[in-house]
């Protein structure tokens, strides 16, 4: 493809190391690039990159994420027959940097005269422990706003996303020799039982429950005094998930408490999920977008969380587009150049839609 502006801009984003943590480089590129288009920005204490662009009609936000995952240093992009990968050393950075080019790009190509006020948030360390949630959420005067960071075709819409809930569980016994188990509680036995007597994997069809570490003992003629435990909770109903995460708890207390352990029983929100009806404003507007460039729109329900469940938190109805990417996460990653426009055209018309 010649003269593709968002093909050029990827191909240059794709080239600045950005793994998760070590996005200011990449920041400064992208500041530079808002700067040539007359558009100042400014980045936080944490990293995240903030602009606002003047316009006419309702503000809307537009939002992506700065870091990639690993092995993510030294990409060297490929294209060939309109698929760009990596040499296959690397993954490629389409995610999040095929949206990244888009936007940069769709606000590039807008006739100002018809754009919308922009508020555009550019965040960091999304791949691993989302500092977006330290924005400073007071800057922004939109309610609705756009992410395509979803792994599927463009004219994807995720309409929602789970509550995600970490639980962090020790059963406490009495350690002993393993020669006098009289004088012991075994907290390996006593967490089994609990284990066992508790529902995990599929609790319905909308809540998931995982035990993903079990850890503890010190010998193998020692009777283990600690076991500790790690897992999660996820769910489209929050009210699921707060009654999962009590099920859980009752079970293990009720079990610790016939063998003499003491238990520890800590959980903590990871992430809120939401949920939007087709029938949701912000949803029928990425929607019409769509259908407006011929794009058939088709809705997901995706078990992962991103950015958007942050601003979700926050009561912004942001929602996530599908970014055309394929195999993100892998040193398979891929996106045709006619994705590329494709995401371009999305977020110009978005940008200058005038509902
Ligand atoms: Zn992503």
């Amino acid at each position: 493809m010649l003269n593709s502006p968002v093909v050029d801009t990827f191909l240059e984003l794709v080239r600045i190391d950005s793994p998760s943590g070590q996005e200011a480089v990449l920041g400064q590129a992208i500041q530079n690039k808002l700067s040539d288009l007359g558009i100042s920005s400014s980045i936080d204490a944490f990293g995240n990159l903030f602009a606002k662009v003047e316009g006419r009609g309702q503000p809307v936000l537009l939002s992506a994420h700065l870091d990639t995952v690993e092995p993510g240093r030294g990409v060297k992009p490929t294209v060939e027959g309109g698929m760009i990968k990596s040499d296959g050393t690397t993954i490629l950075g389409a995610d999040n940097k095929a949206a990244l080019a888009a936007i940069l790009t769709a606000i590039s190509q807008a006739d100002r005269s018809k754009l919308r006020p922009l508020e555009i948030v550019f965040s960091v360390r999304e791949e691993t422990d989302g500092w977006i949630s330290k924005f400073d959420f007071s800057n922004l005067t939109a309610k609705t706003g756009l992410i395509a960071d979803r792994a599927s075709a463009v004219g994807s819409v995720v309409l929602s996303s789970p509550w995600i809930m970490n639980l962090n569980i020790a059963v406490v016994g009495k350690p002993a020799h393993s020669s006098l188990p009289e004088l012991a509680v075994n907290a390996l036995t006593v967490a089994a039982k609990a284990i066992s007597a508790t529902k995990w994997g599929r609790i319905d069809s909308v809540t998931t429950a995982n035990l993903g570490i079990v850890s503890g003992g010190s010998g193998m003629n020692t009777i283990p005094g600690r076991v500790d435990l790690v897992g999660e909770i996820r769910s489209f109903s929050e009210t699921k998930l707060n009654a999962v995460q009590a099920k859980i708890k009752s079970v293990f207390s009720q079990v610790c408490s016939k063998y003499g352990a003491e238990l520890i029983f800590d959980n903590s929100l990871y992430c809120q999920g939401y949920s939007y009806k087709k029938s949701d404003p912000a949803v029928k507007q990425i929607v019409s977008v769509l259908q407006s460039l011929n794009i058939t729109p088709f809705y997901e329900v995706v078990f992962g969380a991103s950015d958007a469940n942050t601003f979700a938190a926050n009561n912004f109805k942001v929602v996530t587009i599908g970014d055309g990417c394929t195999d993100p996460h892998t040193v398979n990653e891929s996106i045709s150049e006619a994705s590329l426009e494709k995401l371009t055209q999305v977020f110009l018309a978005y940008i200058t839609n005038s509902g």
